[in-house]
């Protein structure tokens, strides 16, 4: 019998990898930038022509290479960034495969100059689809210049895969981008069919991404900082008011590599918790620098994805930073508008002292899911009169007047306010009222109001609190609470209820059945479509659980959510389940005891689905309405 089996020659091979490491213009954008980047370029220039499908430039001022470097950088497995496999543990450069060149260079018509500061000559070479036509030496500047052209020019299916001018511009631009903005030390341009694009000078990080992004960047960015051993955290988080719809201004870096993490985005996102309305999605800057040893940088060229060794420390302290960031520019709510007076007490330092920079101190040992014992005083942390400038005071009054963030729903609570503020029945005596001390939060029930509001007054004015959003509230962020600390309790039903699934809601119960069961549900599958309810969670009291869990279980998006994330919505859906209902008449003190967990809560003003809470209407606002 005869064999078959032969070597393909190398040109084939690499097509064939080349498939893993060029897709698009783009990919070659990124491979050649962070060539540059690595050759330790200072300034690194980009033309591109029919967004790179014809012309990709990339010119560097960095290392150069020497005559017999400038044809090995084109060999397969051929780089200079490594040496033993042990190395990949230690990586510090962008590139370390050896596989980017010589994939291009099957694929594409490629023209290399290059010359080293030490050399007299510098190297021209050319390759078209793997063969070299031309190795000559040349006069040249020192550093590097690539030419890619015809991408795909041998490969017509590949070709003809490329998506529409604009598409793959925007490819291109996002490729730059990243590189660019963990570089701010490097001077980039960009130019597309001679048009300069981008010029972004050499600056610091926040002047590079206003560079990038535009002026207006500049107010939207509020400045993360934390240091500890085991990882160094630092960025920028946009403000709250300028999130956007989608999450493509989410960026990560992690030692200067631009990563995607869902589970990392969502440390964020909880951190910003109620602050953003649904659908909305904050962005970052974020940079990590973490021992390479912690992290598995040795996955596929071109996916961004990366694994941790203790992925949860790491969603723990991002989450911890971000909030402390929002607290400490005031973006968080607080409740407490005391605050106002608090900033003006501030000493101003004594003249020829420095001012220190204002500083974010993390708490290592902060639990992101614990419920705050303290009342909720300003968890910003105001070191230097600089933090208590104008902005923050401009910020707590938006608070107060309820403009910040979420106009939606202020107009309709503004309609309630005009439908009701009539009818509000006051009581008289201070007895009557209820007058309540919570941890030194003073306010006072006045009343409800259509078995759905809570009025209370304070020293700020008039609170009307929606009871069935705050008892969501409260209840949430003890279950967050529980879950966190593994204390959630069971309590078992006196009379077991049966569900009754659909085919498709079983299979969503397959899929969450685990985070119900550490939420403290006790369910047995009891055959065919049905499944029975013996226990229910402690902290959430008895409710018709039967209805309202066959309900979640039926109309849970199970693939939208992943990890954390649908363990927080399965959340959100049962302690929406579990909360009292409006039209539920209360009597005093179950509003007093409503109003002071309430108050506890780290994030009164929302409730977990990001509705509004409370509307606070001020003593001020009160008189003007009647001409006062
Ligand atoms: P890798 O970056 O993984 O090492 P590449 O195929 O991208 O592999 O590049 C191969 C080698 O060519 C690099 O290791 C480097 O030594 C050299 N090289 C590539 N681009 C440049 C450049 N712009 N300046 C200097 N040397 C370069
Ligand atoms: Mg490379």
């Amino acid at each position: 019998m005869n064999d078959v089996i032969q070597l393909l020659p190398d040109h084939i091979a690499n097509q064939i990898a080349a498939g893993e490491v060029v897709q698009r213009p783009a990919s070659v954008v990124k491979e050649l930038v962070e060539n540059a980047v690595d050759a330790g370029a200072t300034k690194i220039t980009l033309r591109i022509k029919e967004a790179g499908k014809t012309l990709i430039q990339v010119i560097d001022n960095g290392c150069g290479m020497s005559k017999h470097d400038a044809r090995m950088a084109f060999e397969r497995h051929a780089t200079s960034k490594i040496h033993s496999a042990e190395d990949i543990f230690h990586i510090q450069t962008k590139g370390f495969r050896g596989e980017a060149l010589a994939s291009i260079a099957a694929v594409a018509q490629v023209e290399l100059k290059t010359k080293r500061a030490k050399d007299e000559l510098g190297q021209h070479v050319v390759i078209n689809g793997s063969d070299v036509q031309k190795h000559e030496e040349v006069i040249c500047d020192n550093g590097t210049q690539f030419i890619i052209k015809n991408l795909f020019y041998n490969i017509p299916a590949r070709r003809n895969f490329l998506k529409s001018n604009t598409v793959e511009n925007k490819h291109v631009f996002t490729e730059f981008q990243r590189v660019a903005l963990t570089h701010p030390e490097i001077h980039f341009e960009l130019y597309s069919n001679e048009q300069l694009v981008y010029n972004l000078p050499v600056s610091n990080l926040r002047q590079r991404i206003v560079n990038v992004f535009g002026d207006k960047y500049n107010e939207r960015l509020a400045p993360i900082s934390t240091e500890t051993d085991y990882v160094d955290i630092k960025g920028f988080i946009v403000k709250p008011e300028y999130s956007k719809k989608s999450k493509n201004e989410q960026y990560f870096f992690v030692n200067e590599r631009f990563i995607r993490s869902n589970y990392l985005n969502h440390a964020i996102a909880s951190a910003y918790e109620d602050l953003l309305q649904e659908k909305q999605y904050p962005s970052f800057f974020i940079y990590l620098q973490i021992d390479p040893g912690q992290i598995d940088i040795n996955v596929h060229p071109t996916k961004t994805e990366i694994k941790f060794e203790d992925e949860a420390t790491l969603y723990a302290m991002l989450r911890s930073t971000v909030k402390k960031a929002l607290g400490q520019f005031n973006i968080a709510p607080s409740l407490d508008f005391t605050q106002d007076d608090h900033f003006s007490q501030i000493p101003l330092p004594k003249q020829g002292r420095d001012v220190p920079e204002p500083k974010i101190e993390v708490d290592e040992s902060y639990n992101p899911f614990a419920i705050s014992q303290e009342a909720p005083t300003p968890k910003s942390d105001i070191r230097t009169p600089r933090s208590s400038g104008g902005s923050s005071q401009k910020s707590m009054n938006a608070w107060a007047s309820g403009s910040a963030f979420n106009t939606e729903s202020f107009d309709t609570e503004k309609e309630i306010e005009a439908q009701y503020i009539e009818n509000i029945e006051v009581e008289d005596t201070a007895e009557a009222q209820g007058a309540l001390e919570v941890d030194g939060n003073h306010f006072q029930v006045m009343g409800q109001i259509q078995n759905k509001y809570i009025l209370i007054q304070r020293e700020q004015g008039l609170y009307y609190i929606h009871q069935s959003r705050a008892h969501q509230r409260i209840l949430y962020e003890r279950t967050i609470h529980l879950l966190a600390t593994q204390k959630l309790e069971t309590q078992s039903l006196l009379f077991p209820a049966q569900i009754e699934l659909s085919p498709e809601a079983l299979m969503n119960y397959e899929a969450i059945k685990d985070v119900l069961e550490k939420m403290a549900f006790e369910i047995d599958f009891l055959g065919k479509n049905t499944l029975v309810l013996n226990g229910v969670p402690a902290v959430l009291g008895d409710e018709n659980w039967d209805m309202v869990l066959g309900q979640i279980i039926n109309d849970l998006d199970v693939e939208a959510h992943s990890g954390f994330a649908l363990t927080d919505e399965l959340c959100k859906r049962v302690v929406f389940g579990a909360a009292m209902r409006t039209g539920k008449s209360l009597s005093l003190p179950e509003m007093q005891q409503l109003v002071s967990d309430l108050l506890e809560c780290e994030s009164p003003k929302y409730a977990p689905n990001g509705k509004n809470v409370i509307y606070h209407l001020s003593f001020d606002e009160l008189n003007h309405k009647f001409g006062l």
